[in-house]
């Protein structure tokens, strides 16, 4: 543990390691510190692994379709992230949801997203286990896909310590002072700055330095269905828009199969909620009751928590009220596939003061006090 650094870094997420790979490829001097003992311990490991550029708002997007190339240039040149890209097709049989697919899919093409508009015909063929009653169309993605959320820590941390990162677990911290010097058992690190990448504990490290940032954790559950004919091939990650749940084979065989009650209240609890299996027996029918049949063995279900925040974007940028303090935290369900994105921005603000490669303002913390919020509305 050096007791100087250019910045540190809290938490050691998939966001963290992310930042300190682009600050360190930047040339800076950085250190990052995590309570568990090893890395990539929150959220990050617990996660489905999707990936999508098939978001609402512009500031998504573009965060996809910078991280789903350099996703696909890591898989090439670092380690193999388990990168499958069997696309994302999202199905709408309400026409609710199919003005919401057509808008979403009109922006994400003209900001250079190649998503397409199948009819059912198409989807039946490309997804013969979809039911196809009263379906109107569905958008479809090929660059979309998942990865193995482990493959990706294990990317990130190589890659950062290449660099010349410094990493250091089963550091918890809890004490910083304005400046900075970030107090740890183990005695002080003194930095020019400080990044917040502490997932749903970003709060409780704006607090350290008498800040905020309103992101709340919100339980998620996951099933993995055993099916002994789904050995082999893959399915993109098949989302019915109507009832929000999603479905997709594993290389390993069987499916993983996801619903998230967008009225959950958050909560740090992360046993399966006994309402999950029920919820998705209501709605499995509606597009996949061929999953339905298979039996759901409740001890392949697993829980995990979002940092979510009040508008579903990430909270990227300075702390109003403490320079030198950056938060990039509150990335919901999408923390994996943003991750390149979400450290590169965090590199340019550091080092040049602004970021060059997006536009950050939808990200901003202070847009919470000024009530100006733009909410992502495809959410999963
Ligand atoms: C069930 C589920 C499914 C998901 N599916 C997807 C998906 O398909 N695609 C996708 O992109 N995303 C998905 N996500 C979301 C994704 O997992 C998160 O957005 C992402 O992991 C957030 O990364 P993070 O680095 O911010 O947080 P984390 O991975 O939680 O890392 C934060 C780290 O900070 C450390 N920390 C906290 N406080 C301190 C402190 N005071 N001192 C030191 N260390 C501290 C923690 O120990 C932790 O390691 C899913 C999440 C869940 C739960």
């Amino acid at each position: 543990m050096p007791d100087r650094t250019d910045v540190v870094v809290i938490g050691a997420g998939v966001i963290g390691l992310s930042c300190a790979r682009e600050l360190a490829g930047a040339g800076v001097a950085v250190t990052v510190l995590d309570a568990a003992p090893a890395v990539g311990r929150g959220s990050s490991a617990l996660a489905n692994g999707g990936i999508r550029a098939q978001f609402t708002t512009e500031v998504n997007i573009a965060f996809s379709r910078f991280s789903i190339l350099q996703l696909e240039t890591l898989e090439r040149t670092v380690g193999d992230l388990g990168l499958h890209q069997t696309g994302y097709l999202l199905l709408a049989g309400a026409e609710a949801s199919e003005r919401m697919l057509r808008e979403a899919a009109e922006l994400q093409r003209g900001l250079g997203v190649r998503t397409r508009w199948l009819d059912p015909a198409e989807i039946a063929s490309m997804v013969p286990f979809v039911r196809t009653d009263g379906l109107r169309g569905g958008t479809f993605h090929a660059r979309d896909g998942f990865l193995d959320p482990a493959g990706l820590v294990a990317a990130l941390l190589a890659d950062a310590r290449a660099k010349g990162a410094t990493i250091v677990t089963s550091v918890a911290v809890s004490a910083i002072e304005p400046g900075f010097v970030v107090r740890h058992p183990d005695g002080d690190l003194r930095a020019d700055a400080v990044v917040n990448a502490a997932g749903t504990g970003a709060r409780a490290v704006a607090r350290l330095l008498g800040s905020d940032v309103p992101v709340e954790p919100v339980r998620r559950n996951l099933a993995h269905v055993m099916d002994p004919s789904s050995a082999g091939g893959l399915t993109p990650m098949t989302v019915d828009v109507d009832t929000g749940v999603l479905v997709r084979r594993e290389p390993a065989g069987g499916w993983v199969v996801a619903y998230a009650d967008p009225d959950d209240p958050p909560g740090w609890d992360t046993a399966v909620d006994p309402a999950f299996l029920p919820a998705l027996a209501a709605r499995l029918p509606n597009r996949f009751p061929s999953i339905l049949e298979l039996p759901i063995d409740p001890s392949h279900c697993w829980a995990g928590l979002y940092p979510e925040t009040p508008d579903h974007h990430a909270i990227v940028g300075e702390d109003p009220a403490v320079p030198g303090l950056f938060h990039c935290v509150g990335f919901g369900g999408h923390g994996l596939m943003h991750a390149p994105a979400a450290g590169r921005a965090i590199a340019e603000l550091v080092a040049l003061g602004r970021s060059e490669t997006f536009d950050l303002r939808p990200l901003r913390p202070s847009r919470f006090v000024e009530g100006d919020l733009v909410v992502e509305s495809a959410v999963l």
